[in-house]
């Protein structure tokens, strides 16, 4: 495989097309024949087999987010990645926060931040660590010179076939990650946040259609969408809109450091109306959309972004 300046391996969607070209959505990302894989948890997107698309060259900015500035969680890789990089496309300077373990994603994501033409500032950190919550937003702040946009997307998600056999560390760092940050990391931003900000968290189809083996991290996932429409009604009046996104199958580092089991991997996705696995990439566009002023009466809204599998 080619290698690119910064190391990684030249990505296999360098040829797509961009998100705004009319197209077959069944055909726009082929079928994944993913080879069975296991990445020590966090996974790296540098290490996945096949490549993810995060927009690197398919994303075309049209100027919706000029001048803003967006702390966006989880964002070394997969979904995270995607949306940073949409954000810097389109005209805004973004703080990335990952785990410590996640630098060469991060700075893989950081050089194409800057090709786009914006600032990235990385803030490594575990978020299990209620300091380093309160001290990602304040060096967020710090980094770009304000914030109006919080992307809370970091999460974990770990399979366990049997409740008896999901261990107690287990069941307290998915929610301490997935939910109780998420509380956290907003709360200690909202100082910081003028009218007009927007909030948006990264929720997921396993908060209405749980699998047997994702009890806990599907419970937190129910928890998010309930935050999400209560503090929406609570920061409509300051100006400050809340909204969350829920993403069917995406092919991220996460399915391969024991998201899924590993024998559901070649399978995964297809059993979607639309037949396939998403790209973080085809994900960018909703977070756009709800951090842009463009939503500006969208409220307490989750969007699905899930290949077509029924959702309420
Ligand atoms: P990913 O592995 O690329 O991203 C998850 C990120 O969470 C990691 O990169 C990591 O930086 C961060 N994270 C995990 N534990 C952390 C900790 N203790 N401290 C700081 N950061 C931590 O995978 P992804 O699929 O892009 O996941 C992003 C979000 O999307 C997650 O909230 C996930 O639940 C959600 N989601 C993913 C899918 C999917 O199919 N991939 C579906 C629904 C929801
Ligand atoms: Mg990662």
């Amino acid at each position: 495989m080619r290698e690119s300046s910064n190391g990684h391996p030249q990505d296999a969607h360098e040829e797509s097309t961009d998100q705004l070209t009319f197209q077959d959505p069944v055909t726009r990302y082929p079928v994944l024949e993913p080879p069975k894989q296991d990445q020590p948890e966090p996974g790296l997107d540098r290490d996945l087999v096949p490549r993810t698309d995060r927009g690197e060259f398919s994303y075309r900015g049209t100027g919706r987010l000029e001048g803003r500035k967006a702390l966006i969680t989880g964002a070394d890789s997969g979904i995270g990645a995607a949306v940073a990089i949409a954000f810097a496309k389109e005209g805004a300077d973004v703080a990335l926060n990952y785990l410590p373990a996640e630098e060469p994603d991060a700075q893989y994501v950081k050089g194409v931040v800057e090709t786009a033409g914006r600032k990235a500032v990385l803030l490594p950190g575990d978020l299990s660590d209620r300091d380093v919550c309160e001290t990602l937003v304040r060096d967020a702040v710090d980094g770009l010179g304000g914030l109006d946009i919080l992307v809370n997307n970091a999460g974990k998600q770990i399979a366990v076939e049997r409740l008896e056999d999901l261990d107690d560390e287990q069941l307290t760092a998915t929610f301490t990650v997935n939910i109780i940050a998420m509380f956290r990391i907003t709360k200690a931003a909202l100082q910081h946040l003028p009218a007009g900000s927007s909030i948006i968290n990264t929720t997921s189809i396993q908060a209405y259609q749980p699998s047997p083996d994702l009890l806990d991290y599907a419970s937190t996932k129910a928890a998010i969408n309930n935050f999400t429409k209560g503090l929406g009604q609570q920061l409509a009046p300051r100006g400050i809109r809340v909204n969350a996104v829920a993403p069917g199958p995406f092919w991220t580092p996460l399915q391969v450091s024991g998201g899924q089991p590993k024998e559901a991997l070649p399978e995964f996705g297809t059993s979607t109306p639309l037949g396939r696995a998403g790209q973080p990439t085809e994900l960018a566009p909703a977070y756009v959309f709800l951090a842009s002023p463009e939503s500006s009466y969208v409220i307490g809204e989750t969007l699905n972004v899930n290949g077509g599998s029924p959702s309420p």
